[in-house]
């Protein structure tokens, strides 16, 4: 991809509120109605035969709390606590022990938070035994972890490493120290940089770097600053946020100033100075917030149509299911959402009542799963190849979705979108407004709107 151009009349045109959809139906339609025998019953049927597992832990300590912060955390300078919660983590995957078949290979793993690197080394040892001791892992699964440059020690990425991590994320947001002092995450240059070689020290294959615009006292020229220093690192993939300011559901975010934070108009102009930057440094724009260099696996998996999205975030693993373990952590089969208790002492008490710690769940229909495949495909692909989706879904596609495709032509005269008999195809400009396209699949996308964030 060459320099995006970024018209910013079609990004205002188009922009709005929208879920991420790293599911399909949101973790809103998720309830605590659900039938458990029902859950349990589908568990052990889908432990009849071996499956391809994506494993998920959430390790949700931090010391100390980022103001803008959204994750299910915990915040607390006692690292002893992080024993009891490997205990219970363990007791969790013991107990799904029954609803897992033994021959299934584990192709992902992510460890994410909180701070994964809250936990000393000796604890990451000891969580790597525990998946070691309970899974097979494919010789090629894809090991991933969140890190936080402030806590990060050597021994840290030694130890991850020993785990099979290859690849590692970690938030920078922004380098000027006056943001930082605003959004109360103190995190020096030569911090991140230390973390970075380290990183690369050991050989991992890929280093994505969150960035936020939005945030207090950021300006358009401060956070390019921000963005050109970053780019000298050499990260393979970016991540880079829109920060959505909802302080009504999250409490931290009572503490910035909305006086301090950057108009609407300057948040545009900082997405179409950070695009254009980024991919004129050959950076190609994967849509959904990611830019990954044109020779990593994430771009690559785009070009060849075998990316695949989910809460774990892009891969290159189809028809996985989600095993996910530790507080609030969400597991997905085909069939169903499982979302654990989001409060340590409820997500301890089940485990204590040796009961698999649900809260909520959500059973999918056969049309909740041809809306999913149909948003996958197109945020993942950037094109929904009709053909190819009537015959994997055994639907007529077109047929199917006739008003759906029927309301696309707007964003076709637009140039967001061409199509033609065979395929819809979403344009360079298009990707930046991908969660406005996508929901046009989503049959709930008029309910609560005022929950999601605004997708750029
Ligand atoms: S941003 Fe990361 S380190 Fe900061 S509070 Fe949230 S989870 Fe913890």
């Amino acid at each position: 991809m060459n320099t995006l151009s970024v018209n910013l009349d079609l990004v205002r045109k188009y922009g709005g509120q929208g879920p991420r959809y790293t599911s399909y139906p949101t973790a809103l339609k998720f309830t605590e109605e659900f039938e458990s025998d029902r859950l349990i019953a589908e568990l052990k049927e889908k432990a009849q035969s071996p499956q391809k597992l994506s494993l998920y832990c959430h390790l949700p300590f931090c010391e100390s709390m980022c103001w803008f912060c959204g994750c299910t955390k915990i915040v607390s300078k006692d690292h002893s606590k992080a024993e009891p919660y490997l205990d219970y983590l363990q007791k969790e995957i013991d107990l799904y022990k029954d609803f897992i078949n033994p021959k299934s290979q584990a192709v992902q793993l992510h460890l994410g938070g909180g701070t994964p690197n809250y936990l000393s080394p000796d604890q990451i040892d000891r969580l790597t035994d525990i998946l070691s001791q309970n899974f097979h892992f494919h010789e090629k699964a894809e090991r991933s972890v969140e890190l936080d440059p402030r806590r990060l020690t050597q021994e840290h990425i030694f130890a991850f490493r020993k785990m099979g991590i290859t690849r590692a994320s970690f938030g920078v947001q922004d380098l000027n120290p006056i943001v930082q002092k605003a959004i109360n995450r103190i995190q020096p240059e030569r911090t991140c940089y230390e973390a970075v070689k380290w990183i690369r020290d050991e050989n991992f294959e890929s280093l994505n770097i969150d960035l936020i615009y939005g945030l207090p006292f950021q300006t358009v020229s401060s956070f390019e600053k921000t963005v050109k220093k970053v780019i000298k690192w050499n990260p393979d993939r970016f991540a880079i946020f829109n920060y959505a300011h909802v302080p009504w559901m999250m409490k931290g975010q009572t503490l910035i100033k909305e006086s301090d934070m950057p108009t609407p108009e300057t948040k545009l102009e900082m997405l179409k100075m950070v695009t254009e930057l980024l991919t004129s440094h050959g950076y190609e724009y994967i849509g959904m917030d990611h830019f990954a260099k044109s020779d990593d696996e994430l771009a690559k998996a785009q070009k060849a149509k075998t990316l695949q999205r989910n809460f774990q975030g892009y891969s290159t693993w189809a028809d996985t299911d989600i095993y996910a373990f530790g507080l609030s952590s969400i597991s997905q089969s085909d069939s169903h959402y499982r979302q654990n208790h989001k409060a340590l002492p409820d997500y301890y008490k089940a485990l204590d009542r040796n009961e698999l710690p649900i809260a909520k769940a959500l059973y999918t229909t056969e049309d909740d799963r041809i809306r999913r495949e149909t948003i996958m495909r197109l945020m993942c692909d950037l094109e929904l190849n009709y053909a190819k989706l009537s015959n994997k879904l055994g639907i007529d596609f077109t047929d199917y979705f006739s008003s759906e495709l029927e309301s696309f032509k707007e964003a076709e005269s637009d140039g967001m979108v061409s199509i033609n008999n065979d395929v819809l195809t979403v344009s360079d400009m298009g990707r930046l407004i991908i969660r406005n396209l996508a929901m046009k699949f989503d049959a709930y996308s008029k309910q609560n709107l005022d929950r999601f964030s605004k997708t750029i």
